[in-house]
């Protein structure tokens, strides 16, 4: 997430508006809620790694071919949980859904209200082969202050996070105001159908509505958004669809020494320009207008100005957006040309070309205005356009209610630098099956990430700091003490 200079913007020098824009850039400034730090947490470090070390050890790498899902890495690291954090597992009485899901419900003696539900997953993506690992990947290594391996950061720290959380808040006697729930998904990596989704429709049979639902997604940014110095608790609160699309074109075949003007490989490319040359239009709306709303107080005077007054700036704003892969997808439906193939040899005219477009569709956009762009964008009624795989945006959870206040709350007693923040998450996760129990779904890792950290998700050398595992729990566990 970059914001580049906009000194091209201020270059412009609009002086007739200057008086009311600097008005406009002074005035924003920040009205942060103080508050009392989270209630402390004895947590003895050296066994907490050694339990989340213990997890990493489990080959949990989900496939999405049922023959070769490793069942009995799951089952072993399930009946590992219930070793390691016993007295949730009998307070909590775990149910298994779709197999390997487990879901969890602490019970109020007088619910004040709508229950929780923190979610995390316990699949993980494969190792690369030649991936540079100092510490074996599935070894669970506690060195150098951090715990190595394939799921440190995604997403096994965070089950293990919440389960340290309620094993140690049991431990203190401690009874929470409402049902807490917690759902760890299995195939995540590979779509969460098994899973999330499962778990998600038994809570709607059971009429279950939390008032908040946390999963991963987001973290505590640190030197990754530009312009601005303090940490940023990014929290998502929707996530874009997706849209694959095949393009495909049929030719006459025969001799290529008597071609005509285009070949069925000429037209799919042709349609393949004209779509990265010609992108969905972008717009500063929705979570992405109130992740920079949020951090406009926090940046120099000079991009203050600039993104204070976007009723004048805002076209330029976006341009400097586009321009850069990373923010670029917080404003568009993103268009990726992933596969291309056709034809059988050098010297015969193809009887069929075809692409697969991937497109990561933006919340003011839908699969089918997406489908509407393509066809008129290519422009060619040789080329077919058929939909793959389709999945809407999510709905976009609300930053005023009870729930995101909780979040919120937590968020600065446990990380009092960071300015909280709503975003977009470009990614998917298992949340978007939850948004039929919920309006208020989350995506936030309460995790502090450094630029060196954003490679080690699904790369080489997955680590986590011991302190910022603390954290972890420490969120968790006030988080539950804050709902
Ligand atoms: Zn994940």
């Amino acid at each position: 997430m970059r914001v580049r200079t906009l000194g091209s913007a201020l270059a412009l020098g609009v002086l007739a508006l200057g008086g009311v824009v600097v008005v406009r850039a002074a005035v924003r400034t920040t009205s942060e809620e103080r508050v009392a730090p989270a209630a402390p947490l004895e947590l003895d470090p050296f066994a907490l790694s050694r339990r989340l070390g213990r997890a990493l050890t489990h080959r949990t790498v989900s496939t999405l071919d049922p023959a070769s899902f490793p069942h009995e890495r799951f089952d072993a690291l399930l009946a590992e949980l219930a070793e390691s954090f016993p007295r949730t597992h009998e307070l909590l009485a775990p149910e298994r859904v779709g197999r390997h899901a487990v879901l969890y419900r602490w019970e109020a003696d007088a619910p004040a209200g709508a229950p929780l539900l923190l979610l995390a997953h316990l699949d993980v993506v494969p190792v690369e082969k030649g991936g540079d690992w100092p510490y074996a990947p599935f070894g669970g290594e506690l060195a150098e202050g951090f715990v190595w391996g394939r799921g440190a950061l995604d997403d096994k720290a965070s089950a293990l996070a919440i389960l340290e959380a309620v094993e140690h808040l049991t431990a203190e006697g401690f009874r929470p105001r409402r049902d807490v729930w917690i759902a760890l998904g299995f195939d995540e990596e590979v779509g969460g159908k098994r899973g999330a989704a499962a778990v998600a429709r038994l809570l709607e049979e059971r009429g279950v509505r939390p008032a908040l639902v946390l999963d991963e997604g987001l973290a505590v940014l640190e030197d990754i958004v530009d312009g601005v110095e303090r940490p940023v608790a990014a929290v998502g609160v929707g996530e874009k669809g997706s849209a694959t699309v095949r393009l495909s074109a049929e030719g006459p075949g025969g001799h290529s020494s008597l071609p005509p003007p285009h070949t069925a490989v000429g037209r799919v490319a042709r349609a393949v320009t004209r779509l990265e040359a010609r992108g969905l239009p972008a717009a500063l709306d929705g979570p992405s207008r109130a992740l920079f709303e949020a951090l406009v107080p926090h940046m120099p005077f000079g991009r203050r100005l600039v993104l204070a007054n976007l009723w004048l700036f805002e076209p330029l704003v976006l341009d400097q957006l586009v321009a850069a892969p990373s923010t670029a997808a917080l404003v568009r439906t993103t268009t990726a040309a992933t596969l291309i193939s056709g034809g059988v040899k050098a010297n015969v005219l193809p009887a069929r070309a075809e692409s697969t477009v991937n497109f990561r569709v933006h919340p003011h956009d839908g699969v089918n205005a997406v489908l509407a762009h393509v066809r008129e964008v290519i422009d060619d009624p040789t080329v077919s356009v058929e939909l793959v795989a389709g999945a809407e945006p999510s709905p976009v959870s609300p930053t005023d209610g009870e729930g995101f206040a909780w979040l919120e709350r937590t968020i600065r007693q446990v990380f009092p630098d960071a300015i909280v923040a709503p975003s977009l998450v470009t990614g998917a996760t298992d949340a978007r099956h939850y948004t039929g129990c919920s309006e208020a779904v989350y995506r936030f890792l309460p995790l502090r990430l450094r630029p060196d950290d954003l490679p080690r998700i699904h790369g080489a050398a997955e680590r986590l700091a011991l302190a910022a595992y603390l954290d972890m729990v420490r969120f968790y566990a006030q988080l539950i003490r804050n709902a």
